[in-house]
């Protein structure tokens, strides 16, 4: 049993090899970029009214100005305001030269060609060229994770395509005798897959595609099978049962016999405890206990943020701290152990929960705080960190 500092340090050791694709802008959402991005220009790229109004110079303290022109947005200006002028201009459109105050419509009034100021409006009203970037300024790194904003910085940069780091194709094997697909008749001792489900779920929300999922009994031959097709045909395959010490858990020992290298089998986490890891070649592997908690846990801990490695992106979980309403204890100590809470507004409620195939408790809970190793209580009060699921 490694501790989950040690499989942490193999995990961002094991070395990983993205691949990059060039998307067009309009579909790199979730993707990560995979090149430094530099501003193609200032931003705003001129002087550009911020309100409806009319264009002049600060220092312009007529009675009334005439009206030269209308610049609408998208619009060139023709003119240069002088003193006892002014430009009708609208929001977005360009600042004619001579002129560097924007004064909004709503203090003023127009009158035949003329314009008169009646209000106060003390604000230049104007967003001044490069005054957000400048062209040549680094705007995004490599290795950022493309939100809808990031997006509309790109597209705002003029980019039509950019280049993001591929996806690794996903193998997933759920295994164990007991296990009978939805939709499909269960006698008594058997019980639904869930597991294959849950983690397709894990693995696409992070836009990853699962190739293919695979169900398999406790049977050494197919097994074998079914474990060699998947590892041709993915980059990463992610088991879920037969990882432990029973008579029927093979998983290990055939990933072994198929040229798998494992870097560690036993973690002293709770849940989880018999996660493998391994690898073959850039393949990698992962073997997770198959009680729903200890699987999905696992992922959330281990697997997500390797994914997101294998993408370029270093993913950094929010952390939320907030108060414990209610004591926690637990007898033994010598496992890290991670419990669903729901978090609201600063508080952290802990939630029934009875263990790891207790997956209905995470439909409650919108979060998971730890034990660390060796610490038996947490009092009620004490300042705990959330992580979001
Ligand atoms: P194992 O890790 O194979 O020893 O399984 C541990 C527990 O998880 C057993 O109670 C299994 O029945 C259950 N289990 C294994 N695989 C799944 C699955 N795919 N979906 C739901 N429960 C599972
Ligand atoms: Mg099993």
């Amino acid at each position: 049993m490694i501790p989950v500092e040690e499989a942490q340090r193999i995990l961002k050791e094991t070395p990983v090899f993205p691949a990059t694709e060039e998307v067009p802008c309009g579909d790199c959402l979730g993707r990560v970029l995979a090149e430094d991005i530099f501003s193609t220009l200032d931003m705003p790229p001129f002087n550009k009214a911020a309100m409806d109004g009319y264009a002049i110079h600060s220092e312009d303290s007529s009675k009334k100005f005439k009206i030269v022109e209308t610049i609408p947005a998208g619009y060139r200006p023709q003119k240069e305001i002088r003193f006892g002028e002014c430009a009708k201009i609208m929001t977005g459109g360009m600042v004619p030269r001579g002129a560097n105050r924007v004064v909004k419509r709503e203090v003023t009034v127009e009158q035949e060609g003329w314009m008169k100021i009646v209000g106060e409006d003390p604000n230049p009203n104007l967003c001044f060229q490069g005054e957000d970037l400048r062209q040549g300024d680094l705007v995004l790194s490599r290795g950022t994770l493309i939100r809808p904003q990031e997006v509309a910085v790109l597209a705002s940069m003029g980019l039509e395509r950019v280049k993001v780091y591929c996806r690794p194709q996903v193998g997933i094997l759920a295994t164990g005798s007991e296990l009978v697909p939805p939709g499909k008749p269960r006698s008594e001792e058997q019980i639904y897959d869930s597991n294959s489900f849950s983690l397709a779920a894990q693995v696409r929300q992070l836009g990853v595609v699962v190739k293919k999922l695979s169900r398999v009994a406790d049977d050494q031959d197919l097994l074998r099978f079914e474990l060699a097709e998947l590892l041709s045909i993915s980059d990463v395959l992610l088991i879920s049962g037969g990882v432990s010490a029973g008579d029927y858990d093979y998983v290990p020992t055939i990933l072994q016999e198929l040229g798998v290298k494992i870097h560690f089998h036993k973690l002293a986490i709770k849940p989880g405890k018999p996660t493998a890891f391994g690898t073959k070649g850039e393949k990698v592997i992962f073997g997770v206990p198959g009680n729903p908690v200890s699987t999905f846990v696992i992922f959330e801990l281990f697997i997500k943020p390797f994914l997101w490695r294998m993408m370029g992106h270093d993913y950094r979980p929010l952390l939320l701290p907030g108060e414990l309403t209610q004591e926690l204890t637990r007898k033994k100590a010598a496992r890290e152990a991670w419990v669903p809470v729901r978090y609201q507004e600063g508080k952290v409620f802990p939630l029934p929960y009875h263990g790891s195939a207790h997956i209905h408790a995470l439909t409650q809970a919108n979060g998971l705080i730890s034990f660390p190793r060796g610490e038996k209580i947490i009092r009620q009060g004490t300042q705990v960190v959330v992580r979001p699921i």
